[in-house]
């Protein structure tokens, strides 16, 4: 078996499951329960992982979680996609809507 995602947040979990059904790839959850029962720790806290059965299947799966990890961070991507002004020539960090230099729309 090979660990593929962990996450304390239940909603990131449920995604990638959910991508790993549609596309029938099989996998195992381990500590889906932990905390929940006693009620020592809240159900956030429980760190869920993410187990392939299958190993074969694990570019596959690694690409599901990788795009949606991609997802998560599109702000931080685009921060670092520069874009250079066609009017000017000049070069735009991915923040910036016009070009500083002549204020030339993007
Ligand atoms: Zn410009």
């Amino acid at each position: 078996m090979k660990k593929l995602f962990a996450s304390e947040d239940a909603f990131e979990l449920q995604a990638i499951r959910s991508e790993l059904d549609a596309l029938a790839i099989p996998y195992m959850v381990k500590n889906e329960f932990a905390g929940g029962a006693l009620g020592e720790l809240p159900w956030q806290e429980a760190q869920q992982e993410l187990w392939l059965v299958d190993e074969t299947w694990f570019n596959r799966a690694s690409k599901v979680v990788n795009a949606f990890e991609s997802k998560l961070k599109p702000t931080a991507e685009s921060d670092r996609n520069e874009w250079t002004c066609s009017e000017c020539g000049e070069e735009n960090g991915g923040a910036f809507e016009v070009c500083w230099q002549c204020s030339k729309a993007r």
